[in-house]
């Protein structure tokens, strides 16, 4: 099968590798009717992360080829969505809702979801059915479900959006503006989203975006404070991880308020003195996407949200060098990779 493979940073390569087994009874393998590139893949393409010859893709949506002996909740056939963490979805943890951090989760991302067919860890617990064949048009925004949508959502939902609220978005990538499209589902009054993009400005639009600051840092805060009457935001979704946009999330909150941090975090270190005055709640992490799949996967079914739009460019999988390169150079927001 082809497989995408991160030789070194900037160098992908499609390659021809073995197909996934069952190895523990708990997997299933199941055959990618899609998958795509994730703004976390750039911290290795970058050089930022280390990386040497590492399977890539933890985005994943497809039909089940094989199950273990010990999966019943999924069978050979269904069409299914699962989270980029592998969870039991059973244990104490896991029922708190916190699937990311379950005591059986292994060794961490599912891995190697960029290619033909991958081997998912914990089927019965990460995996959800859909309600039935999707048709085509709906696969990409399931494959959205799977990691960057509930990434949004989850950020929403740590920043407590809500009926009423305020919210800044920090991020214009693709899990901040599926934070849009989560807080226009969530009942926000009010969306500003921080983007100097005019494409992205134009879908964080679409997703419900009520106003735009195009300036960042500092000038980006005085902003925010003069749209919300000198307040800050209700609730503030951080999704990009560095210095700049936290401190950029933390300033543009109100005492108060919430921050939901979503981004992963590189080289963030916070100043406690500040912290400790600004009252502001801060909660984040790697989103415990599980917890919300068959909500999102029922809203995308009913077509009440399409959060696929985020895909802005789509190339077959052996072109995904040139979809690495195209989301490094910012030339796209989110590639999608047919199989
Ligand atoms: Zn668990």
């Amino acid at each position: 099968m082809r497989a995408v493979v991160m030789y070194a940073p900037g160098d992908v390569r499609v390659d021809e590798t073995e197909r996934p087994t069952i190895v523990e009874p708990t997997d299933a393998v199941i055959k990618l009717a899609a998958t795509c590139i994730c703004g976390s893949d750039l911290w290795p393409y970058r050089g930022i992360d280390k990386v040497d010859h590492q399977a890539m893709g933890h985005e994943y949506v497809g039909t089940v080829e094989e199950v273990g002996s010990a999966v019943h909740n999924v069978k050979v056939g269904d069409f299914v969505v699962g989270s980029f963490f592998s969870s039991d979805n059973t244990c104490e943890i896991c029922r708190s809702g916190y699937q990311t951090y379950c005591v059986h989760r292994g060794p961490g991302a599912v891995p190697g979801a960029q290619a033909d067919f991958a081997r998912i860890p914990n089927a019965d617990g990460t995996l959800v059915a859909t309600p039935g064949q999707p048709t085509p048009d709906l696969i990409p925004s399931l494959l959205a479900a799977s990691d960057v949508l509930g990434t949004g959502w989850f950020a929403a939902v740590a920043a407590e959006v809500g009926p009423g609220k305020t919210v800044a978005v920090v991020g214009d990538g693709a899990v901040g503006l599926l934070g849009v499209l989560a807080a226009k589902q969530l009942g926000a009054e009010r969306i500003i989203a921080m983007s100097r993009h005019a494409d992205r400005q134009a879908l964080a639009r679409k997703f419900g975006a009520t106003d735009i600051v195009e300036e960042r840092g500092d000038a980006g805060v005085a902003r925010i404070k003069e749209l919300t009457g000198g307040l800050g935001a209700h609730s503030t979704i951080e999704a990009v991880g560095t210095q700049e946009s936290m401190m950029q999330a933390i300033r543009s909150t109100r005492a108060g308020g919430h921050v939901g941090y979503v981004g992963v975090s590189h080289d963030v270190s916070l100043p406690g003195q500040e912290l400790f005055r600004s009252g502001v709640h801060l909660h984040g992490g790697p989103a415990p996407v599980r917890r919300f799949l068959p909500e999102l996967i029922q809203l995308i079914w009913d077509r009440t949200i399409d959060p696929g739009a985020v895909f802005d460019l789509t190339l077959p999988i052996d072109q995904a060098a040139e979809g690495y390169r195209a989301m490094d150079e910012r030339r796209a927001t989110k590639v999608l990779l047919t199989v």
